[in-house]
């Protein structure tokens, strides 16, 4: 089990995506804890961010701030590559 920091993003950019409230705690599943990439509060404890595949943004419960899944490796942002693995228009 490690810390994650979720990232942080405006309110702006949480608007009409679908809000994970923060808060919860022990989901059971093994996983990571999570914290708000704004005020470092924990958001969730043994949560599993891989679980989440939708566009969701996470709302912290102490600043209110919203958070997306960290912009890591082991959590891609939607692919930009092709089928074959390339990256669009080399250019
Ligand atoms: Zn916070």
């Amino acid at each position: 089990m490690a810390q994650i920091r979720l990232y942080p993003i405006t309110q702006e950019q949480g608007v009409g995506r679908g809000v994970f409230a923060g808060g919860m705690g022990g989901a059971g599943f093994g996983g990571d804890d999570c914290l708000c990439g704004h005020c470092g509060t924990v958001m969730f404890v043994d949560f599993n961010l891989h679980t989440l595949l939708g566009d969701f943004v996470f709302q912290c419960r102490v600043c209110s701030e919203f958070n997306e899944r960290p912009r890591t490796e082991a959590f891609p942002r939607l692919p930009l590559e092709d089928s074959e693995g390339r990256p669009p228009e080399d250019t």
